[in-house]
C-alpha cells in the first residue's frame, strides 16, 4: 500500500495527455461544423443524446465534448434535454428490450428534418452485447440510421468529424 502511495505521489500521470484547449485542428473541425450547421439549418445544431443500453463508455466521450478542452457550446452546438428541440439523435449502446419503445418514441417526437447517429460499435452492430438475451440489436433495428461512428468508444474528435460529415453529406428525413 505504502509503495502505491509513494508511486502515485512521485510518478507522473499514467493517462494519455489531453489535447491542448487551443488545438488548431480541433478548432478548425468545430468551426467547420458550426458553419455547416448555419448553412444547412440556418441556426445552431441541437443534439439529443439517447442511451439505449450503453455501458456508459460512449457517454464519457460524449460528455467530454462539453468539458473545457472541447467546449462544444462555444461553436453554438448544444445538447438539449427534449427531442422536441433536437435536430440530431445521438444514440449509444445496443438497443435493450427495455429501451426499444423509448427510443422509438424519442425518434417519433423529434421534428423533421432529423438525423440519427449510431454512436459506437454497440449501436452499429451490437458490439460486446451482440448476443445478449436482453438486447433487440443495433439501433437500425428500431429507427432509421443516417450515420455510423465506429469505436469503442469513439473519441470526441471522431464525434465532431462524424457530425460534420452528417451535415455535409446526408439528406435529413
Ligand atoms: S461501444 Fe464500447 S464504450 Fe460504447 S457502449 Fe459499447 S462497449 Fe461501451
Amino acid at each position: 500500500m505504502f509503495r502505491h502511495i509513494l508511486r502515485s505521489l512521485t510518478g507522473g500521470p499514467v493517462t494519455e495527455a489531453a489535447p491542448a484547449p487551443s488545438d488548431p485542428a480541433l478548432a478548425e473541425l468545430a468551426d467547420k461544423l458550426q458553419k455547416a450547421a448555419k448553412a444547412r439549418l440556418g441556426r445552431s445544431l441541437s443534439i439529443r443524446e439517447v442511451d439505449a443500453g450503453s455501458c456508459n463508455g460512449c457517454e464519457l466521450e460524449i460528455h467530454a465534448l462539453n468539458n473545457p478542452i472541447y467546449d462544444l457550446e462555444r461553436f453554438g452546438i448544444r445538447f438539449v434535454a427534449s427531442p422536441r428541440h433536437a435536430d440530431v439523435l445521438l444514440v449509444t449502446g445496443p438497443v435493450t428490450k427495455n429501451m426499444r419503445e423509448a427510443l422509438y418514441r424519442t425518434w417519433d417526437a423529434t421534428p423533421d428534418p432529423k438525423w440519427v447517429i449510431a454512436c459506437g460499435d454497440c449501436a452499429i452492430g451490437g458490439g460486446v452485447f451482440k448476443d445478449s438475451y436482453a438486447c433487440v440489436g443495433p439501433v437500425e433495428e428500431v429507427v432509421p440510421v443516417d450515420l455510423r461512428i465506429p469505436g469503442c468508444p469513439p473519441r470526441p474528435a471522431e464525434l465532431l468529424a462524424g457530425l460534420l460529415a452528417l451535415l455535409e453529406t446526408s439528406a435529413a428525413t
